[in-house]
C-alpha cells in the first residue's frame, strides 16, 4: 500500500488551485481522477479532470463495486473514487492525491489510516468563498447556490481533518501545505 494525500473543502475554497501548484513541485504526486455524472465545464477534459460518466453508467459501476467511495454530492450529481485509479497510481510508485468532498475525505482517511494525510482547505471567510465561486465563472447561479448551501455544514467538519490550511494568500497557503506534506512524506 502506498501513501495518500486528501484535499477536502467546500467547492470554491481553492483545492484545485493548490493541488495544481503542488503537482509541479512534488514529482512523486499522482492525481486520482474521480468519476462524475456531471457535465464537463468548458476546458475540462475527460480522463484528465474527471472521468465523465452518464448517470446510468455511474450507477452500473457502483453496483459492480468499482468505487472505493462515492457520494451524491449535489442532488442528482454523483462523484466517486475508482479503486482502479488508486491501484494504478500506487503501481506507478506515486503518492495518490485526492480532491474530494468533505464526506469523501473522511471516508478515505478512515480507510487508509496513518498512510493518509487529510487536509482541509479553509476559506478566509464565507463572503470570500462566495466571491471566489462567482469570479471563477464556471457555474450557473443555481449551481453556485447549491454549492454555498452545502458549505456551512462542511466548514464545521474541519476539526475532523489532520490539518487545516487557511487559503488566504495563495503563495503562503501553498508554502504551508508543502511543509506539512514534506513532514508527512518523511515518515
Ligand atoms: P475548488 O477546487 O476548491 O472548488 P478552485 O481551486 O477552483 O476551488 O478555486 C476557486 C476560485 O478561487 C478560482 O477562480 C481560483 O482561481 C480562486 N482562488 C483560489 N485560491 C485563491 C486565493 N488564495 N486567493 C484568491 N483567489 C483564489
Ligand atoms: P466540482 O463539481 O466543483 O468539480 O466538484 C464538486 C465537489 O465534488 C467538490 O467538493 C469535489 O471535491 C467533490 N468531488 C470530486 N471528486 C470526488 C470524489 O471522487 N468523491 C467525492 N466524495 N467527492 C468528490
Amino acid at each position: 500500500m502506498g501513501k495518500a494525500i486528501l484535499f477536502s473543502a467546500p467547492s470554491g475554497c481553492g483545492k484545485t488551485t493548490i493541488i495544481r501548484e503542488l503537482m509541479q513541485y512534488f514529482d512523486c504526486f499522482g492525481f486520482s481522477i474521480s468519476a462524475t455524472s456531471r457535465q464537463p465545464r468548458a476546458g475540462e477534459v475527460d480522463g484528465k479532470d474527471y472521468y465523465f460518466l452518464s448517470h446510468t453508467e455511474f450507477k452500473r459501476r457502483v453496483d459492480q463495486g468499482d468505487f472505493l467511495e462515492w457520494e451524491e454530492v449535489y442532488a442528482g450529481t454523483c462523484y466517486g473514487t475508482l479503486k482502479s485509479e488508486v491501484e494504478r497510481l500506487w503501481a506507478e510508485g506515486r503518492v495518490a492525491v485526492f480532491d474530494v468532498d468533505v464526506n469523501g475525505g473522511r471516508n478515505i482517511k478512515r480507510h487508509f489510516g496513518a498512510d493518509a494525510l487529510s487536509i482541509f482547505v479553509m476559506p478566509p471567510s464565507v463572503e470570500v468563498l462566495e466571491q471566489r465561486l462567482r469570479s471563477r465563472g464556471t457555474e450557473s447561479e443555481e449551481a453556485i447556490a447549491k454549492r454555498l448551501g452545502r458549505s456551512a455544514e462542511e466548514l464545521k467538519q474541519a476539526p475532523l481533518f489532520d490539518v487545516t490550511i487557511v487559503n488566504d494568500d495563495l503563495p503562503r497557503a501553498v508554502a504551508e501545505t508543502r511543509r506539512v506534506i514534506e513532514d508527512f512524506l518523511k515518515n
